[in-house]
């Protein structure tokens, strides 16, 4: 495993991410009946983005940095202030410069009767994220890979939830663990909400997974993508998508809201777009 997320964090593909696990989130927090959310590739849930290593990508300004100095209609900010409220500000001259990542955006949401369950591979980054947990009797981080945690943990007792899928793809067959992985976690909990992170490069891995999930009989999804920049020749992340099975009733509307403001905002030039199905 050589996936360190601090390069990473805090960039448009995270924004894109955590603005809608937050939507989701909120509208599982609507009701009173707890809800429990399963992270099968946690991360260490916090960031440091005067980190040597964030600081040598220098990805988050052009994702949180860039959506921070923004200005955007009235409508759009309102849905994005739960996340913002939670990231809180990223002040370089200030010395504030901590960004959430997934554990710490459900903690900040989940009520005294939700349930998180954190999974995380890499032996340091459990320990970090346990301790950025604190002392939280909602919160259980384990050491166990996220794949094996969708088979060993569904259906969850509170019967309603979310699971973020959101591996690195590093490994050749993520995409296919991913298919085979919440196809087998849907045939056990057909109920819950599965919100599966994908990358966007020149091999359209979205349709890939769509077409698994239809193939199964899966029809209840969304698919909601961000494009930043145009094709490029090394192959690199031009956008990321992420296929909802049993959204919310509301995402989809958020997102004709949202979504074309974060391609203005974090896009770049006019093959910047975004687009649902
Ligand atoms: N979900 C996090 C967030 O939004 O803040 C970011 C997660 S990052 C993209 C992927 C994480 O998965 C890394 O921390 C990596 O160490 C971890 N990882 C890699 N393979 C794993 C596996 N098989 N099971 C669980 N975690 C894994």
């Amino acid at each position: 495993m050589n996936y360190r997320h601090i390069f990473h964090a805090g960039n448009f593909a995270d924004v894109f991410k955590h603005v809608l696990l937050v939507r989701m989130l909120v509208h599982l927090a609507q009701k009173a009946a707890a809800f429990r959310y399963l992270d099968t590739h946690a991360g260490t849930g916090l960031y440091d983005l005067s980190a040597e290593a964030a600081q040598r990508t220098g990805e988050w300004r052009e994702g949180i940095g860039s959506l921070q100095a923004a200005d955007m209609p009235a409508d759009c900010r309102a849905l994005l202030a739960p996340y913002l409220e939670l990231v809180g500000p990223i002040n370089p001259g200030e010395g504030r410069m901590l960004y959430p990542g997934s554990p710490v955006l459900a903690q900040g949401l989940a009520r005294p009767q939700d349930r998180m369950t954190l999974c995380e591979l890499h032996p340091e980054d459990v320990q970090t994220l346990r301790s950025t947990l604190g002392r939280d009797s909602r919160a259980k981080a384990l050491e166990i890979d996220g794949f094996t945690a969708l088979n060993a943990f569904l259906p969850p007792k509170e019967r309603r939830g979310l699971v973020l899928v959101d591996p690195p793809f590093e490994a050749g067959d993520d995409m296919q663990r991913v298919a085979q992985g919440v196809v087998r976690a849907h045939a056990k909990w057909a109920g819950g909400i599965y919100a599966i992170w994908y990358p966007v490069k020149d091999v359209d891995s979205g349709d890939w997974l769509a077409r698994q999930f239809a193939e199964a009989g899966i029809e209840r999804r969304l698919r909601i993508e961000l494009r930043v920049a145009g094709q490029s020749a090394e192959n690199r992340l031009i956008g990321c998508g992420l296929l909802v099975i049993n959204p919310p009733f509301t995402l989809a509307a958020q997102c004709q809201i949202i979504l074309p403001e974060l391609a203005r905002i974090l896009g770049k030039g006019h093959e910047a777009g975004w687009r649902i199905k």
